[in-house]
């Protein structure tokens, strides 16, 4: 998918994603002891990203609370 939107925020999307994963997907399980859900500072427009991050296959998702800002669902 290349949309412009989707081009516009790789970037940032990559960035939050990470922001995620490296403080609750760490090594060796690469997931949560218990799924997890939170908040975290939009790398994109410094909204509210809501994210989940899975305990059952340590899958992340996150949405942010603007409008055609960041979204992932892996
Ligand atoms: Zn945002």
């Amino acid at each position: 998918m290349t949309t412009p939107t989707f081009s516009r925020l790789v970037g940032p999307t990559a960035r939050a994603m990470a922001a995620v994963r490296n403080t609750h997907c760490q090594p060796p399980t690469f997931r949560p002891a218990a799924t997890t859900r939170g908040t975290i500072r939009c790398t994109h427009c410094g909204g509210n990203i809501t994210f989940t991050a899975s305990a059952i296959d340590g899958r992340t998702t996150g949405r942010c609370s603007s409008a055609d800002c960041i979204c992932w669902n892996e």
